[in-house]
């Protein structure tokens, strides 16, 4: 298992919890566990997941948002390092990472 740095962005306060598990049944705990009080997988939810755009605010049910948010909002924000796999929330954390941190990647930076 390679450990991931995203960190959850749900919510106008964010839990700013780092997500170990972004697979959908991980982030469908996530949410149980830290934003609903009352989670029914039949009951209809809106997406409060922040983007760029603002709260993206798509309506479906609860047991659908974990696919959801893996799919739609995470996998287009990671960066998953060549060398080593680990995966990045964002570009500039990936490119920190592969200069001063990836030992696989000998801290040389790439051309370019
Ligand atoms: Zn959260
Ligand atoms: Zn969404
Ligand atoms: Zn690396």
């Amino acid at each position: 298992m390679s450990s991931t740095n995203v960190q959850c962005c749900w919510g106008h306060t964010p839990c700013n919890v780092s997500l170990d598990d972004i697979s959908a049944a991980g982030i469908n705990k996530h949410l149980k566990t830290y934003h609903f009080a009352n989670w029914h997988p039949r009951d209809r939810a809106t997406c409060q997941w922040q983007t760029d755009d603002g709260t993206c605010a798509s309506e479906m049910y609860c047991g659908n948002l974990g696919k959801h948010v893996a799919a739609v909002h995470l996998l287009v924000m990671q960066r998953e390092c060549p060398y080593c796999g680990e995966v990045f929330a964002r570009s500039d954390a990936l490119s920190r990472h592969i200069h001063s941190y990836c030992s696989a990647a000998g801290n040389a930076a790439p051309a370019g």
